[in-house]
C-alpha cells in the first residue's frame, strides 16, 4: 500500500514528507494505522546519529488502531486499539523466558539495522528500501511492527495519550515500581526532571511513596515535579544533595533513590544519598567513556543495591494497560504530557523546538492523524 510518511533522508536535514510503499504484514506482525505518535528528543537526537541507517523513518512513540494481522499472531486483531514499545522482544531467548523481555537478546541486532526482526524490511520508495526506526517507525499513515510490539488498550484510552506510554512514561513509571519496587509509606529521591523523571515520580505516588523528593538543577523543573507528586524538592546545583536527603529522612537518607539524569555524578549522590539498605536505580545512560565514582568506605556494611535499568524494567503486555487503568482512574497524569496537537506536515518545526535548551523538555509535541 502506498502512505505519506516523513523520511529521514540525509544527516541532519529536514525530513521529506513524501508518498512510501509498506508490505503487508509477515508471520508475527501486525498492520497498524497510527492515529497520534510523540515526537521525542531521542528521534532528533538519531537525526544526527551517524550510525542511523538512511532513508529511514524515525518514530517510536505511538498509538493506533490494528487494520491487519499476518499469520500467527494472537494476541490482537483488527479494530483494536493498540499502543507500541520501542523494545522488541523475541520471547523466546533466555531473558525472554524468564521475564525480562527488556532484556531481550534478538532485540538489538534488528533496531541497529533497522530491520524487522527477520532482518528485512517492510518499507520502500521508488523501489528502493526504507529502513525501520525501533521497528516502529511511526511517523507514517501506517507502519507494519512485530506483534510483540504491539500492545492492545482499553477501548476508551484516547490516542495520543496513549502514543506516549511507550517511552518515557512506561520507563519513569517502570523505575519505581518494577526495578526500585518502591514500597508504600517509604522516601523515594528523583533525580533528573525531564520526560522519565517525571514518571518515575508518578510511579513513586502510585507505589504509595510518602515522601517523594525531586532532584534537579533548575528550579522551572522543580516546579513542574511539584504538579506530578513530588513532596519536597532539592536544587543539586545549591546545596549537597546527598546531604540534603539525609536532612529530609531524619539521617538516614531515602529508601530508594532514581537517577534518570545518565550523569555519573549525579547518579553518585543518589546513591550516597540513599540509606543503609536501600535501592538505588540508575535509568540513565552514561557517557561510555565515563567512570562511576562510588565511595568504597563502608561498601559492605551499608547493605544497598546499586541497580542500573533498561526501560524501566517493564514488561509492555503487563505494564501498559496498567498505566492506560491507572489514566483512565484519574490516577496517572498523561494530559499533561501532551504540551502540543500538530499534523506530520510540521513535523520539521517540532523538531526545531528542540534546538531550545531552556525547554523543560517534560511533555512532547503530539502528531495526530486524521480519518477513520
Ligand atoms: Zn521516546
Ligand atoms: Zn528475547
Amino acid at each position: 500500500m502506498k502512505m505519506k510518511a516523513a523520511v529521514m533522508t540525509e544527516i541532519g536535514k529536514p525530513l521529506a514528507i513524501t508518498e512510501v510503499e509498506l508490505a503487508p504484514p509477515q508471520a508475527n506482525e501486525v498492520l497498524v494505522k497510527i492515529k497520534a505518535t510523540g515526537v521525542c528528543h531521542s528521534d532528533y537526537n538519531a537525526l544526527f546519529d551517524e550510525t542511523t541507517p538512511i532513508p529511514t523513518i524515525l518514530g517510536h512513540e505511538g498509538a493506533g488502531i490494528v487494520v491487519e494481522v499476518g499469520p500467527n499472531v494472537k494476541t490482537v486483531k483488527p479494530g483494536d486499539k493498540v499502543a507500541l514499545s520501542w523494545v522488541p522482544f523475541c520471547g523466546t531467548c533466555e531473558f525472554c523466558q524468564t521475564g525480562k523481555v527488556n532484556l531481550c537478546e534478538s532485540a538489538f541486532g534488528p533496531m541497529f539495522a533497522g530491520t524487522l526482526l527477520d532482518g528485512t524490511t517492510r518499507l520502500s520508495k521508488d523501489g528502493k528500501q526504507v529502513y525501520h526506526n525501533s521497528l516502529l517507525s511511526t511517523f507514517a499513515e501506517y507502519t507494519v511492527v512485530p506483534e510483540m510490539s504491539c500492545v492492545k488498550l482499553p477501548d476508551d484510552m484516547p490516542f495520543a495519550q496513549a502514543s506516549l506510554i511507550g517511552c518515557g512514561v512506561a520507563t519513569g513509571y517502570g523505575a519505581a515500581v518494577r526495578a526500585a519496587e518502591v514500597r508504600p509509606g517509604s522516601t523515594v529521591a528523583v533525580f533528573g526532571i525531564g520526560g522519565v523523571g517525571v514518571n518515575a515520580i508518578q510511579g513513586a505516588r502510585i507505589a504509595g511513596a510518602s515522601k517523594i523528593i525531586a532532584c534537579d538543577l533548575k528550579d522551572q523543573n522543580l516546579e513542574i515535579a511539584k504538579k506530578f507528586g513530588a513532596t519536597h524538592t532539592v536544587n543539586v546545583g545549591e546545596v549537597n544533595a546527598a546531604e540534603a536527603l539525609k536532612e529530609l529522612t531524619g539521617g538516614f537518607g531515602v529508601h530508594y533513590a532514581i537517577d534518570c539524569t545518565g550523569n555519573t555524578h549525579a547518579a553518585s549522590s543518589a546513591w550516597q544519598g540513599t540509606r543503609k539498605g536501600g535501592t538505588t536505580v540508575v535509568i540513565g545512560a552514561f557517557n561510555p567513556k565515563k567512570e562511576l565514582a562510588l565511595p568504597a568506605g563502608g561498601f559492605h556494611r551499608v547493605g544497598k543495591i546499586l541497580k542500573g535499568s533498561f526501560y524501566g524494567d517493564v514488561h509492555p503486555f503487563r505494564d501498559f494497560p496498567i498505566i492506560a487503568q491507572l489514566y483512565l482512574e484519574g490516577k496517572f497524569q498523561l494530559d499533561e504530557l501532551v504540551l502540543s496537537r500538530i499534523q506530520l506536515d510540521e513535523i520539521n518545526q517540532a523538531f526545531d523546538s528542540f534546538h531550545d535548551h531552556s525547554c523543560a523538555n517534560v511533555g512532547r509535541t503530539v502528531i495526530e492523524f486524521g480519518g477513520k
